[in-house]
């Protein structure tokens, strides 16, 4: 088998257990929310989602309708023998487990207002790419981006003068005016930088990120944990219908700023958190270190 159709069936295979599996952390802090749920209405939304999560199992269908629009991070060693294949590949594995998984065909070509049937398209499926010198591997980050949860972020760049205090309270707006049509408990991602569009991606990184993981800076680690109390104190609950937290945690990712410029994005992943990494070796063995169920 060429090295193009291998990772086209082991992605198209990946697409289509993410999209019926949740990733091993997404499983452990809504377990966790259940546990420490006291609101009898919010405990019957949790076994509700769990009893959806065990059907999607059994039945082998999507966990929710709105399998997202495909991104993939594609973080490839300089070295790895498929780096001139993997774009083309991507695209063939999405066609596939389209069909295959199936997946709903969410791209609609803007302006022509078409429906691509396949889930590609123009810019589609969205890929980003970092390559990564003296590295013969291949690590693909998946995402799953739903319409009402992770594709209508919002992103805004501050005057430094309004301090970093200004995070808090716009993540917060942000939780409260769009949070809602996001299926909580939400999983927020803020990323900070110099501009929008480094904001808005950064806050997409946050959502790759384990929600057990802490930033390395202690003073970003910190207001991680500040916004994940605070968020928690407004008790959205699981669908928004109240409960004792809102969020399943928040990951912060942050670069540069101007010294003129703090800009600020807020993604939210919903508790159907469809995100997963795949990685290859230079043969073209692979694993997921986020579902431990896709066991090869
Ligand atoms: S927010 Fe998540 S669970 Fe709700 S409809 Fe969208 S993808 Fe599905």
């Amino acid at each position: 088998m060429s090295s193009n159709q291998k990772i086209v069936n082991a992605v198209a295979e990946y697409l289509d257990h993410i999209s019926k599996v949740l990733p091993d952390d997404v499983v452990k802090a809504l377990t966790r929310l259940r546990a420490e749920e006291k609101n009898k209405a919010a405990l019957s939304v949790y076994d509700t989602m769990f009893r959806n999560m065990e059907l999607a199992e059994e039945l082998g269908k999507p966990l929710c309708q709105d399998t997202g629009i495909v991104q993939f991070k594609v973080v490839c060693g300089q070295d790895h023998p498929a780096i001139g294949e993997i774009g083309e590949s991507l695209k063939e594995a999405v066609i596939k487990a389209t069909k295959e998984a199936p997946l709903r065909p969410n791209c609609i070509e803007t302006f022509d207002e078409i429906n691509t049937g396949d889930n590609t398209g123009t810019g589609a499926p969205t890929i980003w790419w970092d390559i990564e010198p003296g590295r013969s591997d291949l690590e693909i980050y998946v995402y799953l981006a739903g319409g009402g949860c992770s594709l209508p972020g919002i992103a805004k760049v501050f005057m430094p003068g309004q301090g970093y205090e200004v995070i808090a309270p716009f993540a917060a707006e942000r939780v409260t005016e769009m949070g809602l049509n996001a299926c909580p408990p939400l999983f927020v991602g803020v990323g900070i930088g110099n501009s929008i569009e480094t904001a808005a991606m950064n806050s997409k990184l946050a959502l790759m990120r384990d929600i057990d993981s802490s930033n390395d800076n202690p003073n970003v680690a910190a207001l991680e944990k500040e916004l994940e109390e605070k968020l928690n104190y407004i008790g959205i609950g699981p669908q928004g219908l109240g409960g004792s937290s809102s969020v399943m945690g928040v990951n912060i990712v942050n670069t540069v700023r101007h010294p003129a410029t703090l800009a600020v994005a807020v993604s939210f992943g919903c508790w159907c958190h469809r995100r997963g990494v795949i990685s290859f070796d230079k043969d073209l063995n692979y694993s997921s270190k986020t579902h431990t169920k896709f066991a090869k």
